[in-house]
């Protein structure tokens, strides 16, 4: 048992190193499009600008890519870094939909519907990938293919993050939005129905014990 983390594999998502790394290049850029998305969006807010607005949303898309992309191109791909950016994505969402929903009240359902998702949902979800020594959710599919195919492949990615965004501007629907939200809503409750059935691993002992 005291071997634990001494057990070598050769999966490039389990993590390896003694310890965490809390300043990269992967950081810096996620903390720099947060401030960016941050600023654009107080300034969106003070001159009641769509454009602002948007510029914001835009700056998170492509910083979120960019930070992910500076990792692996760097290999330094950490749990604190995976940890920061699921944090940094919560407060750009929660900025961009809550401003928008303040100026389109015909979106208050399908925003608030995904704003429970994204907030506590998926939040809890994408963060349960620390409770295995995996260095991101980009790899639980060690853990889970069906959780990971749904929740963190790529193209799941972009269906969690931008259709939403998208069928709520090209549509104007309120409706399409809100099936759209509760589908998204429904796929996390599923998620989470089976990480319950899988259940987290087990942490047991005494933690001081463990510190020394
Ligand atoms: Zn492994």
């Amino acid at each position: 048992m005291n071997n634990k983390n001494k057990i070598f594999c050769d999966h490039h998502g389990c993590w390896h190193e003694p310890r965490d790394i809390w300043l990269s290049w992967a950081n810096l850029v996620t903390a720099v499009r947060t401030a960016a998305a941050v600023v654009l969006t107080m300034l969106a807010i003070a001159q009641h600008s769509t454009t602002l607005l948007f510029a914001g949303l835009l700056a998170y898309w492509i910083g979120d890519m960019a930070d992910g992309m500076v990792a692996r191109r760097l290999n330094r791909e950490t749990r604190i870094g995976g940890t920061f950016d699921i944090l940094c994505d919560r407060l750009c969402v929660a900025l961009f939909y809550m401003t928008y929903a303040t100026w389109h009240h015909n979106m208050l359902i399908p925003i608030g519907i995904y704003m429970v998702q994204f907030m506590v949902l998926d939040n809890f979800l994408t963060l349960s990938f620390t409770h295995w020594p995996l260095k991101s959710p980009n790899y639980f599919y060690l853990v889970d293919r069906f959780i990971y195919k749904w929740n963190w492949s790529k193209p799941a990615k972009a269906l969690n993050s931008s259709a939403l965004v998208l069928v709520m501007v090209l549509t104007k629907s309120p409706l399409a939005t809100s099936i759209l939200a509760a589908a998204i809503f429904a796929l996390k409750v599923v998620s989470l129905r089976r990480l319950q059935q899988i259940g987290l691993p087990e942490v047991v002992g005494c933690t001081e014990a463990k510190t020394i």
